[in-house]
């Protein structure tokens, strides 16, 4: 390593990002305590959390004084937290403004992120300084349990929808890869002869470590495997942004010949958990986020019980999220976790599923490519994309407002998804546009937003492949 990178790499991350540094070490800490004190920590956080939001968000104060959980000379009660309502995407996009505090203009670093989210329902969220000093900790302590070492290459498979509208790289995207030695494969649009291309540069590389989208190492594997061809085996493995299903954790490991450590985070509340060196779920990051998962009636499901995920994250104030619905669904492990950490362990996690869609001339696209071509457009309440065949997509709309007239009034953003998902998919592939009132769960009951017919083998109950 150079002293150019070594002076760039001491001033971005010990002089402008002190405080993440601190936060670090604290969280550090934090995941040998024992249990109590861990607990009273969290529930001061999140005691901070109520206390400011009945003070300075319009949404809360009501709400969080109609159900008594905090009190009119601003004291909280924990005990009547689970009063409170389960804050829905809907919510969020109809109230934004009730939901920002009133002194966002004295926050730092207040900037608006956009998810595609897990189930297809597009938000805009506002988040600042405080979010980015705990969420990088987060990340920093989860790669620490997977043994990632500074100064080790890694390899990102990654998705850029950015880079494949714009292949022009920025300087600031390479400049933070140069910084922190990582070498970016983009895996949102893969093109037939890329998968030899990028075998060969992990051969090349030999990196210690490799950070991917669940489905595109599977993919990667597959191919591998199909071509009866050899990878180097790096020290270990991190997946994130869909589900780890088990046959693509058993077939990644087996053709990698390393570990995986799964990952569970979102665009929203950022990194939520990660798999320590047991292998045995993964440790939620409890002094940020206080998860809770419920069974359909609202009540606590017990340790091995499936039930929906709520999220109430304790470190960003400018637009509090508390008991936030994100989509997903786990399960509380059922006893502590043999490697002594404290923080609450998920046994496992059924969370957003993405489709591999495939082009007739061998090109793979990730479905995190249509959602974010879709959910950009502020006028759609929740869309699935439907790759039918190599000529037809069916996109299947619901719009939030139920009068708009898409193909009259939204001609040009009509077109601009089109001629996008031309781009990757072939030109002589048609676009099938449907508003309709309702977009039906599978027989599974799960909520899909991106499905490919043509190359169904990333999804567990479809998978013909495997
Ligand atoms: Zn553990």
């Amino acid at each position: 390593m150079n002293y150019r990178k070594i002076l760039s790499w001491i001033y971005h991350h010990l002089v402008t990002r002190k405080q993440h540094w601190r936060n670090f070490k604290t969280l550090k800490e934090w995941q040998w305590l024992p249990p109590d004190m861990l607990q009273a920590i969290c529930a001061q956080r999140r005691r901070n959390l109520l206390a400011h939001a009945a003070a300075h968000v319009p949404y809360y104060s009501k709400v969080l004084r109609e159900t008594e959980v905090v009190d009119g000379s601003g004291k909280v009660n924990l005990d009547n937290f689970n009063r409170l309502p389960f804050l829905t995407k809907d919510i969020i996009r109809s109230n934004p403004d009730a939901l920002t505090s009133d002194d966002k203009a004295r926050r730092s670093n207040v900037f608006t992120n956009y998810s595609g989210g897990s189930t297809g329902e597009p938000i805009y969220l506002l988040q600042d300084a405080g979010y980015q000093e705990w969420n990088f900790p987060a990340a920093l302590l989860g790669d620490e349990w997977a043994g990632l070492q500074f100064g080790q290459a890694k390899i990102t498979l990654w998705g850029g929808t950015a880079e494949v509208l714009d292949p022009e790289e920025t300087k600031k995207r390479r400049w933070r890869r140069w910084l922190n030695h990582e070498i970016f494969i983009n895996a949102t649009v893969v093109k037939a002869e890329a998968m030899q291309a990028h075998l060969e540069f992990i051969n090349r590389l030999k990196p210690w470590h490799i950070r991917a989208m669940a489905e595109s190492i599977y993919d990667l594997a597959r191919y591998i495997e199909r071509h009866g061809l050899e990878v180097y085996s790096p020290h270990s493995i991190v997946t994130s942004a869909g589900t780890l299903f088990p046959h693509i954790r058993e077939k990644v490991e087996e053709i990698f010949r390393a570990p995986i450590f799964n990952r569970y985070g979102s665009q929203e509340v950022g990194v939520i958990g990660y798999e320590c060196e047991e292998h045995q779920g993964l440790h939620v990051f409890s002094p940020i986020h206080h998860l809770e998962i419920v069974r359909p009636d609202g009540t606590p499901a017990p340790p091995g019980e499936f039930g929906e995920v709520m999220v109430t994250l304790l470190s960003n104030y400018v637009m509090p999220l508390i008991r936030y619905q994100i989509g997903d669904v786990a399960a509380w492990a059922e006893k502590p976790c043999a490697c002594g950490r404290g923080f609450p362990r998920l046994q496992e996690i059924k969370g957003r599923i993405n489709d591999i869609f495939v082009s007739r001339d061998g090109t793979h696209s990730h479905g995190q490519y249509f959602v974010n071509i879709l959910g950009y457009n502020k006028w759609i309440r929740r869309f699935q994309i439907v790759q039918e065949s190599y000529e037809l997509v069916n996109i299947y709309i619901m719009l939030f407002d139920k009068h708009l007239d898409p193909k009259r009034t939204k001609r040009e953003d009509l077109a601009k998804v089109e001629e996008r998902i031309k781009l990757v998919l072939g030109e002589d592939c048609q676009v099938e546009w449907h508003f309709v009132d309702e977009i039906p769960p599978t027989p599974s009951g799960k909520h899909l937003h991106t499905i490919s017919k043509v190359m169904e083998k990333t999804r567990g109950d479809t998978d013909e492949l495997s």
